[in-house]
Formats: structure tokens, C-alpha cells, sequence
């Protein structure tokens, strides 16, 4: 076994950590979109780590990505969110189940920050659910045509491109679902923000879809067939997520260290207390241990072997974590834990969406019981891995 990274992932690691102290951290209290921070990143080549030079990437692999979610999730969980749909689920996608043009057309664009994209799942009636989708996808011949609303959609107002999930046939479940890539300068992608509680930095919307068209080379794997794209598009996107999980409880750790090495009460730092050191303990130990875990499954998929099962245990582990470390940052802090002035209140409440987003705790705690208890294997293959892709 071999827990060491490798030089390459210390050197780029390195320079995010940089990024995050020099560019993100002066504007991190800015509670909107910044597209000069996405431009920035995909120059230094933040967002390609999993992708072949030939996108615009640098092959260093998943652990890349991850280590690099961590150190901007470190500074700001909301910019976190950029990386599954800049470097991960719109461009790997595209990059795995698209035909030659739309590889060619949009994933280098996406990796290189010149694109902003988004993925739609979630609709006002659909969420764990997404067998259930109801946006229509009708084939038109030499295009398709989509109707419908889609909800919680990151990055919705500001996006160029977007990997939708429609159905052709309500009543065939996962069997009609389609995936299909779609330009959004079309007057019926009507967008509107949605107030949230944290991750400021991130935009979320309402998208109204109507007669939204797409070409047919835009079709990501088969008719019918974007129940499994979705699926794979999950698994990767968890390792984003989990990665910023670990990240926010990083800083929750870096901010208590500070905060009770200086507060003094009944005369002594309330460091020297021990069942302030207990929760110190605590927040270490869960955050090291939900490291390693992210860490194996994105591991796993490096090594081009199934991690389903993996990174769903990661994911689950480390958003648990985030919402239980940031808890207790808060209860280090006292009343100041419930100040604006201090970041902390700020983990608290970005840390809760990693109990939600890429799959709820609970979705992610039947995937693992299911496969534990033999009623559905977790680790099945489902890739279909376009010829030229392979051949790369
Ligand atoms: C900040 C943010 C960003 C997001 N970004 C995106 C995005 O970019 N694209 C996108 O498509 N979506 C996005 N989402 C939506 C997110 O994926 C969904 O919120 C999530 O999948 C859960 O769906 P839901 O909210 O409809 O909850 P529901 O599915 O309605 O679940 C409600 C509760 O019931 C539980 N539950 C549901 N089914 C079961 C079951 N079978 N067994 C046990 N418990 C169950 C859930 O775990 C949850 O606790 C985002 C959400 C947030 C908050």
C-alpha cells in the first residue's frame, strides 16, 4: 500500500492552496458568481486533471481532482461546487458517452474554464427519484426538442452549456431516460435564482425549458440509455463532493486550532481544557479518516476499477463528518461561532448540503446496505466506453 501522493499531485495541490489563500480567500464574503475566478482556475489547469491533453487536460488523474477540491472547498465551499461540473460531471460525461462532435465541440471549452456548464437532474416533482423525470424529450428527426422545469440546478443562470436528463416515455421509468447536451442561448431557457442557505459563491436555479432544441449529435449514449449515463456521471461527480466535505472540515479544524489556542477563559486557553481537546480529537480523527476514504474510491477510479460502492461510502462518511465537525467548530467558538464576522458560522452551513447534493446520506446508506445485504450489487459495470475514447 501506498498512501503517498504522488509529486506531481503535492506540486499542483501546492499551487491550488496558493490559489485559494491569494485569489479566493479576499473575496470569499462576495456572495455572487465570480466567471474571472472559473477562467483563472481552468488556466492553471484545475479543472483537467482526470482529461487527455487532447481536452485540454493534464492526465494527472481523479486523486488530482480530489486534492484540488479539497484546498478550494478549504477556502470556499461554493467554488467547490465548480469543480464537479467544470472538471467532472458536464465535461467527463460529454468526454465518456458523446459522439465525436461533441467531444470535440464542448469538453475542452468546460476544462478550460471558457464554458460554464451545468447538469440537470433535479425537477420540482424529481429528486432521489430520477427514474421518475418528467421533462420530454421528443426526437424530431434531425434534432430533439425538450420541454419542462428543472430545479436546484447549480450554476443554472450563468451556464453556456447543460447535460439535461428528459424522458421519451414517462411510463418506461429508467428505460426512457435520455441524456443530450444543450446550448442555453435559446429564448426558452428561461432561468431564476434560488435563495439558499450557504454555498453563496455557487448560483443556483429554476429552469423553465420550453422547446428547447438540441442536435442529435448531442445525444449522450443511447435512445433510452441515460439512466446509466446518469448513474456514472453520479458516481464521478460524488468524488468532487465528498472531496469539498473534506475540505470544509479541514478548515473547521485549521479555524479551532486557532480559536481555542488564543481564547483565554478562567485564565488559560480553553486549549488546555480537555473536553475541548476531546472535540479537537474528534474533528481530526473523523476528518482523517473521511480522507482516506475519498481518497480509495478516487483512487479506485484512477485505477480504472469499479468504485461505485466506494465512493458512495466516501461520500456518505465524509458528508456525515462535515455537517458533525462544523457543528462542533461552532461549540468551540462560543458566541462567536454565532457571529458573521467569523468564517465558521459559514462551514455550518455550507457543510449540510453535503448531506444532499450528488445523492441524499439516505440514498447513499441504501446503495452501500443493498450491496451488503446482496440485494444489489453496487460495483456492476456500466460503461460504455466510446471506441476513440478507449483508444486515447
Ligand atoms: C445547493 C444544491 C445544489 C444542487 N445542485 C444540483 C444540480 O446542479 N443539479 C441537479 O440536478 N440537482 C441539484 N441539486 C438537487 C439535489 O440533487 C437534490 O436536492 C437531491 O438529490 C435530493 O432530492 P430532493 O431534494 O428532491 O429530496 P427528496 O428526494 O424529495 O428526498 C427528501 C428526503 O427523503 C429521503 N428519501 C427519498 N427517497 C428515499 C428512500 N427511497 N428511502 C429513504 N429516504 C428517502 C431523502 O434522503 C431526503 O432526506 C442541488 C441541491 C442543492 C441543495
Amino acid at each position: 500500500m501506498n498512501f503517498e501522493l504522488s509529486n506531481e499531485v503535492k506540486a499542483i495541490q501546492k499551487e491550488a492552496r496558493r490559489f485559494a489563500l491569494k485569489e479566493v480567500q479576499p473575496r470569499v464574503e462576495e456572495e455572487h458568481f465570480k466567471r474571472d475566478l472559473v477562467e483563472k482556475m481552468g488556466n492553471l489547469g484545475f479543472f483537467g486533471c482526470a482529461f487527455p491533453l487532447k481536452y485540454g487536460g493534464s492526465d494527472l488523474g481523479f486523486v488530482a481532482h480530489a486534492v484540488i477540491c479539497e484546498e478550494i472547498s478549504r477556502v470556499d465551499s461554493g467554488l467547490r461546487s465548480l469543480f464537479n461540473l467544470q472538471g467532472m460531471t458536464v465535461p467527463y460525461t460529454i468526454m465518456e458517452w458523446g459522439s465525436s462532435d461533441a467531444r470535440q465541440h464542448y469538453v475542452q471549452e468546460l476544462v478550460l474554464g471558457k464554458k460554464i456548464g451545468c447538469t440537470c437532474f433535479s425537477e420540482p416533482n424529481v429528486g432521489s427519484d430520477i427514474a421518475s423525470i418528467e421533462t420530454q424529450i421528443e426526437d424530431k428527426g434531425d434534432y430533439f426538442l425538450l420541454n419542462g422545469s428543472k430545479t436546484w440546478i447549480s450554476n443554472g443562470t450563468v451556464a453556456d452549456i447543460a447535460v439535461v436528463y428528459a424522458t421519451h416515455d414517462p411510463t418506461l421509468k429508467h428505460r426512457g431516460l435520455c441524456a443530450v447536451v444543450v446550448e442555453t442561448d435559446q429564448p426558452g431557457w428561461q432561468t431564476r435564482e434560488t435563495p439558499k442557505l450557504g454555498d453563496k459563491s455557487s448560483p443556483i436555479a429554476e429552469i423553465h425549458l420550453k422547446d428547447i432544441r438540441a442536435p442529435r449529435e448531442n445525444l449522450l449514449g443511447q435512445w433510452g440509455g441515460g439512466f446509466n449515463v446518469a448513474m456514472t456521471a453520479l458516481d464521478r461527480g460524488r468524488i468532487s463532493v465528498a472531496s469539498g466535505a473534506v475540505g470544509i472540515s479541514q478548515a473547521c479544524i485549521d479555524c479551532c486550532v486557532d480559536y481555542a489556542n488564543t481564547r483565554i477563559q478562567f485564565g488559560r486557553p480553553i486549549a488546555e481544557y480537555q473536553l475541548v481537546k476531546g472535540n479537537i480529537s474528534e474533528m481530526v480523527t473523523l476528518t482523517e479518516a473521511a480522507r482516506l476514504l475519498v481518497r480509495y474510491g478516487t483512487w479506485l477510479n484512477d485505477q480504472n476499477r469499479p468504485f461505485t460502492r466506494e465512493i458512495a461510502i466516501a461520500k456518505y462518511f465524509a458528508g456525515e463528518v462535515a455537517a458533525k465537525v462544523s457543528g462542533l467548530a461552532m461549540e468551540i467558538h462560543g458566541g462567536m461561532g454565532y457571529s458573521l464576522e467569523l468564517p465558521v458560522q459559514r462551514y455550518y452551513r455550507d457543510a449540510k448540503l453535503y448531506q444532499i447534493g450528488e445523492g441524499t446520506a439516505n440514498i447513499m446508506r441504501i446503495l452501500i446496505a443493498d450491496d451488503a445485504l446482496g440485494l444489489k450489487k453496487a460495483n456492476r459495470q456500466r460503461l460504455h466506453v466510446p471506441s476513440e475514447f478507449r483508444d486515447l
